[in-house]
């Protein structure tokens, strides 16, 4: 019988490092921007001193054990890829575990875990909290001024270029906070036509947040006015408008929709007037009025809130009700 083919590459295509941990059930925490570390899983792991040797890159998709008895069992191999991750699990050779993976994602047993009747939730599924914060962040970085941003502003947001280590090196960096206030993640601008645009960290879930919500919670105003991008942001704060969050993206996820009605009674949506703004506000619409009040700015076509200037934004915002404290209630 011929051997059974496998086209490695289209599988590791496939199956990154998130999936694999999620289908053995591994947990880890977050220690770095893309750096997760926790106890070590694999078979050849066998000293119970080193419980916490296990790390993982999800943008290299590579993990690594520290553990010299784990190293050793391993032949001295200190980590490798999915394929190899997944082999020292099964106990199989690399071959065998790529066909694993291969028929796995067939039967579309992944990402869904197979053992049992447990499904584990992603564990990636809530944002956790980051141990770090970046530091040297250079708020009067070109870029930044040349998106009409103010020093103040920019120090405000913790906004500016990052020239230190790891994959937001270069960038504009932008701190995101969850609904409690607790920085959850950065996103890395390019400062120049580089793809991709934004850099967030593997496995954060943007669909889970509201850029800037803690802060407009904070504000006290009933209404809340919602953007798309990041500089939307910042630009209506800007014109004075504290009560202002972001999507991060055109769609509002069930997850966004449920945080709004949480803390606000009312929407001013005023996403971008290009094709995919316009369908996101009807979309947007539709999911959240029946949970708020909906109202909608309508920008001059081809426009976005970034790059209009205070005076205008505090026109197209001044005849509706958006700035009115929240009564005690
Ligand atoms: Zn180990």
């Amino acid at each position: 019988m011929p051997a059974e083919w496998v086209d490695f590459k289209s599988v590791k295509a496939k199956v990154s490092m998130e999936t694999v941990l999620s289908h053995y059930d591994v947990r880890l925490r977050r220690v770095g921007v893309d750096q997760f570390r926790g106890k070590c899983p694999l078979p050849t792991h066998s000293s119970a001193r080193s419980n916490d040797s296990f790390s993982v890159s999800f943008t290299r998709n590579a993990w690594s054990c520290q553990s010299a008895s784990c190293i050793a069992a391993r032949s001295g191999r200190v980590g490798g890829n999915v394929f190899d991750f997944v082999a020292e699990m099964e106990r199989c050779s690399i071959r065998e575990a790529a066909l694993r993976l291969d028929r796995s994602l067939i039967e579309n047993l992944l990402p869904v875990a197979t053992s049992g009747d447990k499904q584990p939730e992603p564990y990636t599924s809530e944002n956790r909290p980051l141990s770090f914060t970046l530091r040297n962040i250079d708020h009067r970085h070109s870029y930044v001024i040349s998106r009409g941003l103010s020093v103040q502003t920019a120090r405000y947001f913790g906004v500016g270029y990052y020239d230190g280590n790891g994959f937001l090196r270069g960038r504009v960096v932008i701190p995101i906070h969850n609904e409690h206030g607790e920085l959850v993640a950065y996103s890395g601008r390019t400062i120049d036509e580089t793809e991709p645009k934004y850099r967030l960290p593997a496995g954060f879930r943007k669909s889970h947040v509201l850029f800037n919500l803690h802060r407009a919670i904070q504000s006290r105003v009933y209404t809340l006015i919602l953007v798309e991008g990041f500089f939307d942001t910042f630009k209506i704060h800007q014109a004075g408008h504290r009560n202002v969050a972001a999507l991060m993206g055109s769609k509002l996820s069930d997850r966004q929709a449920e945080l709004i009605g949480t803390h606000f009674d009312q929407v001013t949506l005023m996403l971008d007037a290009d094709e995919a703004g316009k369908a996101a506000t009807v979309a947007a619409e539709t999911a959240l009025s029946s949970v708020v009040g909906v109202q909608i700015v309508e920008l001059a076509s081809g426009t976005q809130p970034d790059q209009l200037a205070s005076e205008d934004i505090n026109q197209l915002l001044g005849g509706l009700d958006h700035d009115v404290p929240t009564p005690d209630r």
